[in-house]
């Protein structure tokens, strides 16, 4: 049977396989995401996909390298069969090719399962020879219908003795037709038996809230019912196809039934998804990630992290422990959780420049400004942004502008509004700016109407102080356009946006020691020196991801 490897050269340059969980990641981080109940009815049913979104730098790579891990340990045991894929850049071109390889690669990787044997492999014997060994070639359609022939059998197989999983990192990288091509793709498979979890950097457009009906939910007595504004909103829940009233699991698992209808025959789970936000990474995981990453450069801190054997103290180590009473360790843990707003990557670079300090005052000397290093990843996604189609690159430079007036997000129609004064295509939905923003926007769902706003407050001190030099031209252009037009909203919401990004010092218990001033350059990027010349490049260390 020809596997990955022999086929691996003519793939889609997007497509990978496997992605190596590197050293750098603390293996609890996700611990929040694998207690998380949603997920946990996912693994154990197949009615629907888990979206796990979230913007740039939030590990989302990491989060799908975790699961598939996570899957795969026990699988025999646990009669399951895993395929992760990750999509690794842009896919723009080729999206047929993609589409191919991509089913190839499922119908690969079910086929290394323990579960899949003894099967007929007929419909691939005739894939191959239509995409291998036919000399002239033969059509793409014609090559699809083939290897998702192969797919589905497969999946029929194994549907006897196993469930199998999907875990696929990065759809929102495919260009916005592919992503319809393969979503449609994903929902057939999903049908036949396949488990689906995706990451994106940009959750599903929509609004859904759904309460529960019953007027016992909550344990209210029957004379007292909770308040329908007082119920929480779900995010699993069953509707009944009858009535249409809403039923809580807690509800139906209590016994509870359809109200209306006095039976639960009716009742089903209305979504073809669900969505885990993974914007934000708990502080107590984060928390526990930077000690384990401190500690394991450092030494032991105090911080308590849980290596087995940790270096003897570093310089910086030796200064953060030589006062104990000021508990400068546990101090500097906090700063790196305060300054990185949940951000999986920016504690990461604020890690990366503390392991390359001295002492605490050379980290506190740089306090007020933002570090090379997260300068560089911020800019290098808005490359991504700007090398876009020329319309598109125009609404998702002045969206993010747009969405940096409030740092509690501007609604989607005035955002609308100043947009389609300014840009040559009209939005048809807050979809397209979302999309054309590359996951620097979010939608906030539980305002009405949503807002949009910037996915962390580090990267609204990074357009507000005008490190991107784009944004900012987008942002005059934006400004000018409305006011040309007698709209003056843009305009004076200026006034009132200020960054709230606090950059106050921390205690410093010791001598100030001597900063050396050649680091102090190469790892600090002034405004002033922005405007002046591009920024210096930075050599990103090892494990750290750029954002294209
Ligand atoms: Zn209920
Ligand atoms: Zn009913």
């Amino acid at each position: 049977m020809a596997g990955i490897s022999d086929s691996q050269s003519s793939m889609h340059s997007a497509l990978s396989p496997s992605y190596g969980i590197s050293s750098d990641i603390f293996p609890g981080l996700f611990d929040w995401f694998f207690a998380h109940h949603v997920f946990d009815r996912w693994c154990r049913d197949r009615a629907w996909q888990l979206h796990c979104a979230g913007g740039p730098g939030s590990g989302k790579t990491t989060l799908a390298a975790l699961v598939a891990k996570h899957l795969e340990a026990g699988a025999q045991e646990r009669h399951l069969a895993v395929v992760s894929i990750f999509i690794q850049k842009d896919v723009v071109a080729y999206e047929t090719s993609f589409l191919e390889d991509f089913l190839e690669i499922v119908y690969h990787k079910l086929g290394d399962s323990w579960a899949c044997n003894e099967e007929d492999e007929e419909d691939f014997d005739e894939y191959q020879r239509q995409r291998y060994g036919n000399l002239e070639g033969c059509r793409a359609s014609r090559r699809i219908h083939l290897i998702r022939k192969a797919v589905y059998s497969r999946l029929e197989t194994l549907a006897k003795s196993a469930r199998a999983f999907l875990v696929l990192d990065g759809i929102d990288l495919c260009s916005s037709t592919l992503y319809l091509l393969l979503d449609m793709e994903l929902s057939v498979l999903q049908e036949k038996g396949l488990c689906i979890l995706l990451t994106s950097r940009i959750a599903v457009f929509e609004q859904l809230e759904a309460r529960c009906d019953h007027s016992n939910h909550g344990d209210a007595p029957d004379d007292d019912p909770i308040e329908e504004k007082d119920r929480e909103v779900l995010d699993l829940f069953l509707l009944c196809r009858v009535c249409e009233s809403v039923l809580c699991f807690n509800c139906r698992d209590a016994g509870r039934i359809c109200e209306n209808c006095d039976d639960n025959d009716a009742l089903y789970e209305p979504y073809d998804h669900v969505t885990i936000p993974v914007n934000v990474c708990p502080p107590s995981e984060l928390k526990q990630f930077i000690a384990w990453n401190l500690e394991r450069e450092h030494g032991d801190l105090g911080l308590g992290s849980p290596h087995p054997r940790k270096p003897p103290l570093s310089v910086l180590g030796r200064s953060l422990r030589a006062d104990r009473t000021s508990k400068s360790a546990e101090v500097l843990v906090d700063r790196i959780i305060d300054l990185a707003y949940g951000n999986v990557s920016l504690a990461k670079a604020r890690l990366d420049l503390v392991h390359e300090a001295q002492s605490i005052v050379q980290i506190e000397a740089r306090r007020d400004q933002l570090p090379a290093n997260i300068v560089t990843m911020f800019d290098a996604g808005i490359k991504g942004v700007e090398a876009q189609s020329p319309t598109k690159r125009d609404l998702g430079l002045k969206a993010i502008a747009a969405a940096s007036r409030d740092d509690q997000g501007i609604s989607i129609p005035l955002m609308q509004r100043w947009l389609h004064q300014s840009i040559s295509v009209q939005t048809r939905s807050g979809e397209d700016i979302l999309e054309a923003a590359r996951g620097f926007l979010l939608a906030t769902p539980d305002d009405n109407p949503q807002k949009i706003r910037l996915f962390n407050t580090i990267f609204n001190y990074y357009v507000v102080e005008r490190y991107s030099q784009v944004i900012h031209r987008a942002d005059s252009q934006l400004r000018a356009d409305t006011l040309r037009r007698k709209d003056s909203s843009y305009h004076e919401m200026q006034a009132l946006s200020e960054p709230r990004v606090r950059f106050e010092p921390m205690n410093v218990s010791e001598e100030p020691t001597e900063i050396t001033p050649y680091k102090l350059l190469r790892t600090t990027t002034t405004m002033d020196s922005i405007e002046e010349a591009p920024s210096q490049p930075f050599i990103l260390r090892k494990g750290t991801r750029a954002w294209y």
